[in-house]
């Protein structure tokens, strides 16, 4: 299996292999990059087919993590893990306890977070085993509600800020009442995100694979329940991806009416030219390791004793970053996807080395 010639190497700086005898667990951590802090990111578990398909996915996603961390201007790098499982039927207390161990050996230059197949339970099992485990305490919210550690209340939040940069952006608008949006995927995020702009007065659509969920937000949000494999041709104002990965593919790019695409989902530029259709089309895409940085804003603050309101005045940056971003776009005739990366290299260059420790400067909030 070849690793520095893999396709998604990116000068990571270490890849590593745990295996556990006595559990059977298998697991690889990537660690991108840690000039800015440690290197922070979910722990995903999935019955990966193959040793490759789990380097890939845990090269990819740390890449990935580097840069939503850069530009959310959070003190830490990038990285991912992922344990080659099925969610489904393998967890179990010692495996978890046997990923903690290996997390802990790498002393702090990746700390895991949630991820797909993970719940904040299983990295409470991880904890046991190492200090390097984010978004497992609870914390009091500004109405003085305890929360657990899950960040999708803070990643919603952060998508729904993100749609009222674009809409002022691309609609000449600051306010959102009458603006049309499709979700796509009603889970955790798209839910919460379809209260915050129900409550803004904004003309819901949904569509889900699950009815369950739909229905769930056509009661509590009076939106209207419409054909998944239609929804991206809606003549709506934004068109929110919040299910899974590559909602802008060959297939929907050309049917996409709405001027603006803004959400959750991670990956959702099937491959990079896409987002060069998007801006030929006049779409303005706001990327989704901007818009969705949310969540890994919130488990940062709240795993350094900051405040829930801090957390949500950082989540709230994610619109000035998005508008620089928009704007440079524009100046430079460029995918906003591709400035967005440039923007998260440059300050990557910019940094100088960070000694490894995830505490968070006090200076932080003035950026
Ligand atoms: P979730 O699993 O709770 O919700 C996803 C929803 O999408 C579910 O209701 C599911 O039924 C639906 N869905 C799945 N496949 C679909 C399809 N093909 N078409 C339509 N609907 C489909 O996940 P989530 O936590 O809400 O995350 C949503 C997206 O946002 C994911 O891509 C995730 O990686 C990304 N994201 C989430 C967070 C977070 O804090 N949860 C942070 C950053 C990015």
């Amino acid at each position: 299996m070849a690793v520095f010639d893999a396709v998604d190497f990116d000068q990571h700086e270490n890849v590593v292999f745990g295996f556990d005898k006595k559990t059977g667990l298998r697991a690889v951590i990537a660690v991108h990059d840690t000039t800015l802090g440690p290197a922070v990111g979910g722990c995903r578990m999935y019955p990966y087919a193959s040793d490759e398909a789990a380097m890939k996915d845990a090269l990819r996603l740390s890449r990935g993590m580097t840069y939503k961390s850069a530009l959310a201007r959070l003190p830490l790098g990038g990285g991912k893990s992922v344990i080659m499982a099925d969610p489904q039927k393998d967890k179990s207390d010692a495996l978890f306890h046997a990923m903690g161990r290996f997390i802990d050996r790498l002393h702090g230059t990746y700390i895991a977070a949630q991820d797909s197949g993970i719940s904040v339970a299983d990295l409470q099992i991880m904890a046991a085993q190492t200090d390097y485990v984010a978004g497992v305490r609870s914390a009091v919210d500004d109405h003085q509600r305890v929360r657990s550690g899950d960040p999708s209340p803070a990643t919603a939040y952060g998508v729904f800020v993100g749609i009222k940069a674009a809409v002022k952006h691309q609609l000449r608008t600051a306010r959102l009442d009458g603006v049309r949006v499709a979700i796509q995927g009603v889970g955790n995020v798209g839910y919460r995100l379809a209260k915050h702009l129900s409550a803004e007065g904004v003309k819901l659509y949904v569509a889900d694979i699950n009815p369950v969920n739909v229905q769930r937000v056509v009661d509590e949000c009076r939106a209207k329940a419409v054909d998944n494999n239609e929804i991206h041709r809606l003549d709506v104002d934004v068109f929110a991806p919040c299910a899974l990965g590559g909602a802008i593919n060959d297939e929907t790019v050309k049917h996409i009416m709405a001027p603006i695409v803004a959400g959750s989902a991670n990956n959702q530029l099937d491959r990079p030219d896409h987002g060069k259709v998007l801006q030929d089309n006049g779409i303005l895409y706001a990327p989704d390791f901007v818009i969705s940085a949310g969540g890994i804003i919130h488990v940062h603050f709240m795993r350094n004793g900051r405040t829930w309101d801090d957390a949500s005045r950082h989540v709230e940056c994610i619109s000035n970053t998005l508008e620089e971003i928009f704007k440079r776009a524009e100046s430079e005739q460029l995918p906003t996807a591709v400035i967005a990366d440039a923007l998260a290299r440059e300050r990557i260059m910019a940094a100088a080395p960070h000694p490894v420790g995830d505490a968070l400067p006090p200076t932080l909030m003035e950026g």
